[in-house]
């Protein structure tokens, strides 16, 4: 009786595809299904704060290799994860930044333990990397062969990060030789330039000019480091 009044209160009940289709819900089924089992949570956990290979992510999580393997292939036909192939290492990624947020919502939740609380929701999820003032007329490259989503552009004088397909992983930071790339939130205030100089890839022009105009107010003169 409830029910009828309430369905004359409130019309034909929605189509149930206009919720959400048959193969929207199968496909987020599949991705559920991928995700729940602990070790492989675990996993993402390691993967969520940097790309790295099989080697790092049993040391991590204490596992064994064949194991960590075994659910990476999961992982990996789930299109969870992807991997890429660096000189003779495999590195593996989460394939976006959704995996990421799902992480740190189900890590914020009370019944996590607060130590996994803090580890997991440290990183902040809109951060990207930023190419500042010293790669002008260096350009050495070391960071593009690092990047595990071929996420570094080069352009006249300097190389610029995309910010919508930065992962955040941080594997370029260290390998660059002057100290150019840093964490949009760590990036020095002298360099706030370059946050717009990154932003506006890929327009070629914009950001040739952006850079050309900053050297010059600023009278840049950089030299590439020894060989
Ligand atoms: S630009 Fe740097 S931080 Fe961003 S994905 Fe590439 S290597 Fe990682
Ligand atoms: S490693 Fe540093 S200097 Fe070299 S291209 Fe990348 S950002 Fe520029």
């Amino acid at each position: 009786m409830y029910y009828r009044q309430m369905r004359r209160a409130q019309g034909d009940p929605p189509d149930a595809e206009t919720i959400l289709p048959r193969q929207d819900a199968e496909r987020i089924a599949e991705v559920l299904h991928a995700l729940a089992a602990p070790n492989r949570l675990r996993i993402l956990a390691r993967l969520s704060r940097s790309p790295c290979c099989v080697a790092d992510i049993t040391s991590a999580v204490g596992m064994e290799q064949s194991a960590v393997s075994h659910h990476l292939r999961a992982l990996r036909h789930a299109q969870i994860v992807s991997a890429h192939k660096r000189g003779r290492r495999v590195f593996y990624v989460l394939r976006n930044d959704q995996i990421r947020t799902l992480l740190n919502t189900m890590t914020a939740q009370e019944w996590v333990s607060a130590p996994a609380r803090h580890t997991l929701s440290r990183r902040s999820l809109t951060v990207t990397y930023i190419i500042a003032e010293p790669c002008i007329d260096v350009k050495d490259k070391s960071c593009i062969d690092v990047c595990p989503v071929d996420c570094i552009h080069e352009y006249d004088r300097m190389l610029v990060i995309d910010p919508e397909e930065c992962i955040d992983c941080g594997a370029c930071e260290p390998e660059c030789p002057v100290e150019a790339i840093y964490p949009e939130d760590a990036l020095p205030d002298k360099w706030e330039p370059f946050v717009k100089i990154n932003y506006a890839y890929p327009d070629v022009d914009l950001i040739n000019n952006l850079v050309d105009q900053y050297a010059t107010e600023h009278d840049v003169q950089n030299t590439p480091p020894a060989a």
